[in-house]
């Protein structure tokens, strides 16, 4: 079975210890110390696209929404 996210299937397995203990050594997420997951758009969440121009962690959709309001300047 797939869920978009792991803590959705807790409310499933709830009731039964056994099932949750197991569920939980197996399907947690690690915490990452590197890699895609940790590069995300700090504004939308999406990994797909990050832009780690400056270090402001905004995906290139949302540089683009935010950046004049952060200062920059719109020439042509
Ligand atoms: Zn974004």
């Amino acid at each position: 079975m797939t869920t978009t996210h792991y803590s959705k299937m807790l409310k499933q397995i709830g009731g039964k210890p056994g099932k949750l203990a197991k569920y939980n050594k197996h399907n947690v997420p690690r915490k990452r110390k590197f890699g895609k997951e940790l590069k995300k758009c700090r504004r939308c969440g999406s990994a797909s696209a990050p832009n780690a121009m400056f270090g402001l962690r905004y995906c290139r959709q949302c540089l683009r929404e935010v950046a004049q309001k952060i200062g920059f300047k719109k020439f042509n």
